[in-house]
């Protein structure tokens, strides 16, 4: 994997490049992103690149050094993770304290990789401040965050910050079909659910629950307005049995009647996400006014906040269902 490979996040790559192109490596980079969206990914092309051996473009990939990195056994790349654990305490930051005031064994410098930089706690943020401001001339430290506000501000005015973006559902369309043996019709469908974020493209494209999981979820948009076949308990099984990943359900449910909205809007299926559900989006979005599909969609954020602020499951559900 090289720059050149990368799809997408144009800017961040362009400011990488020139970073190791002109050698003027700074101490704290910090990238911020969603899950998913390829910030360790472009992260690990940016740390070989800068510790790249090759007299032509970085990283090479062929270099001593780049090739003990791709094996995961590079003695000068030291990485902090978070592992099983809520978060990455005090105690890991005083270890790579420890080891960054050790000269580099091979390199000219060294690299730090904090993954999930966003779940440091305080302690070890704060215990992290001096050395990011001023680590040994031949140390880069480079952190990956979700969110940049889950960061003290004093960390965050020390780091070079790359933002990464969301994708094109085009762009992730190209790399669920570069990793997966799909149909492009088929591939666009998980792009269109992956809300910009390859991770999450990949993921559904390679999930078998998933697939399992939207067919009940299409069985029970299928039958939601025909009251007379399934009834109220019937639906209650369904949203029961997918408690855990409510979160997901929600958003299928929200992309759904999204689909139906711009059909009926537009006129064309442009902008519809659920490509394979054609004739069922039609036909519900000759059913009902423009309003009403947008209350629905209300509805479901409303029970989507109302969960996230702990409301009791059943109720808010039986709310939902009543207000469809
Ligand atoms: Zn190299």
């Amino acid at each position: 994997m090289n720059f050149s490979d990368i799809i997408g996040q144009s800017s961040v790559v362009n400011r990488l490049k020139q970073i190791i192109e002109t050698q003027r490596i700074g101490h704290a980079y910090l990238f911020v992103g969603p899950e998913g969206i390829g910030k360790k990914t472009i992260a690990n092309i940016f740390a070989r690149g800068i510790m790249c051996n090759s007299q032509g473009q970085r990283p090479c990939d062929l270099c001593h050094s780049c090739r003990q990195f791709n094996s995961g056994n590079h003695p000068d790349v030291y990485r902090v993770q978070k592992g099983d654990k809520s978060s990455i305490g005090v105690e890991q930051i005083r270890k790579l304290l420890e080891d960054i005031h050790l000269k580099p064994y091979e390199s000219d410098r060294k690299v730090y990789i904090i993954e999930d930089a966003h779940a440091m706690t305080v302690q070890a943020q704060n215990a992290f401040l001096k050395t990011l401001e001023e680590p040994p001339f031949f140390a880069t430290i480079i952190l990956l965050a979700e969110k940049s506000n889950e960061l003290l501000p004093t960390i965050l005015s020390r780091c070079q910050m790359f933002r990464m973006q969301r994708l094109t559902r085009e762009d992730v369309c190209t790399i669920i079909i570069r990793h997966f043996d799909i149909s492009r019709e088929k591939a666009m469908l998980f792009a269109g659910l992956s809300d910009g974020i390859p991770g999450k493209g990949l993921q559904l494209a390679g999930s078998q629950e998933f697939h399992q999981m939207r067919n009940d979820v299409f069985k029970f948009l299928e039958g939601i307005f025909d009251y007379s076949d399934m009834d109220k308990m019937e639906q209650w099984e369904f949203f029961n049995q997918y408690k855990d990943r409510i979160d997901e359900i929600l958003d299928m449910l929200v992309i759904w009647f999204r689909d139906i909205l711009s059909y009926k809007e537009t006129g064309d299926f442009g902008l519809v996400v659920n490509t394979d559900k054609l004739p069922v989006i039609e036909k519900q979005a000759s059913l009902f006014t423009i309003r009403y599909i947008r209350s629905i969609i209300e509805s479901i954020e409303r029970t989507r906040r109302m969960l996230k602020g702990n409301a009791n499951y059943q109720l808010a559900i039986e709310n939902l269902l009543l207000s469809i």
